[in-house]
């Protein structure tokens, strides 16, 4: 608690120089501009790679994206991922100096309590909507609960309205849609490869968010070349893929070729993420052995932001969102 205090008491000490700084322009190089965005090395977009995304993720694993592992290499660089936070000074300093007497107990039974609440405001009952069509819309979509599923669809007009880049390496060069998360699923994830690294894993970013256009584009494809039955026990019809919230990232490793095949689960990166996903705030959303809770077959490189709080139970427990947010809002 003591240690939470003198944080606390840096972080204000910090705001107040920051502020003081500005004031005075003691150094008016520091204050002159942030620095650039390091986004701007990205290669110029290779291969229209686009065309050959198969799509939501079973889609993908049936037809691998051809990500050519020398161009995977390329710029977006392992290095800048952990290094470069783009330090935003206007964000940073207001937060810490806000709370500054809240102690560390008080916190935990506030984000405890937060989390119930949350939880509550998430149950599956209260928030999904049957229109006349019977098809049943989930009525909570911007949440970082929102569970969407073959029986919980995201309306077509929904899109996410905070996507950006996470800083982080893909698997393939060139700039993409799907590269892209909601900011704070984008930050966790950067954390979460930075904390890979620290430990000598390697992880890729694969495939992230979707549009309800693309997965529409996507299935549709997959049902024609395999009927729609057999496409989407392995495919998402649109709507229904976790992608579209923006919440989700596929992940790989070289040691899986950057596939998203269920192998990608026996790799050390594989296990890495299984083991740590959770305290970046990350759930493995379709677990192996559940897929008639899920509807999916197993898929070890998909992960899904819900929150450190939720993630670290979901994980714990080992249970599939739809049964922790079925117990946990009705207990
Ligand atoms: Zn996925």
């Amino acid at each position: 608690m003591k240690i939470g205090r003198w944080l606390i008491a840096g972080a204000v000490v910090a705001v107040v120089l920051w502020k003081a700084d500005d004031i005075i322009g003691t150094d008016k190089q520091q204050s002159a501009a942030p620095p650039a965005a390091t986004e701007t090395a990205v290669a110029p977009p290779a291969e229209s790679a686009v065309s050959s995304d198969a799509g939501n993720d079973a889609g993908e694993s049936a037809s691998p994206t051809p990500t050519d592992s020398a161009e995977t290499e390329a710029p977006t660089g392992d290095a800048e991922a952990s290094d470069t936070p783009s330090a935003t000074p206007s964000t940073t300093p207001e937060a810490p100096a806000s709370t500054p007497d809240a102690s560390d107990e008080a916190d935990n039974s506030n984000g405890s309590e937060s989390l119930d609440a949350l939880l509550q405001l998430n149950a599956p009952d209260k928030t999904v909507k049957v229109g006349k069509n019977g098809i049943a819309t989930v009525t909570n979509s911007d949440s970082m609960l929102v569970l969407v599923n073959k029986k919980r669809e995201l309306s077509s007009t929904y899109a996410p309205d905070d996507l950006v880049k996470p800083n982080v390496a893909f698997s393939f060069s060139g700039d993409s849609p799907k590269q892209k998360m909601r900011k704070t699923a984008a930050k966790a994830l950067e954390q979460l490869f930075a904390g890979a690294k620290e430990d000598g894993i390697t992880l890729k970013a694969v495939s992230g968010y979707r549009s309800y256009a693309t997965q529409k584009s996507i299935f549709t494809r997959n049902a024609d070349l395999k009927g729609e039955e057999v496409a989407n026990r392995t495919s998402a019809r649109p709507g229904q893929s976790e992608h579209q919230t923006g919440l989700a990232m596929d992940v790989s490793s070289a040691s899986a070729n950057y596939e998203l095949e269920p192998k990608f689960g026996d790799t050390k990166e594989g296990k890495w993420l299984a083991a740590h996903c959770a305290e970046y705030g990350f759930i493995i959303r379709f677990l192996e052995g559940q897929e008639d809770v899920t509807g999916y077959s197993y898929e070890p490189w998909h992960v899904r932001y819900v929150g450190k709080e939720a993630a670290k139970q979901v994980m714990k427990e080992g249970v599939t969102l739809e049964a922790y947010l079925e117990a946990a809002t009705k207990a």
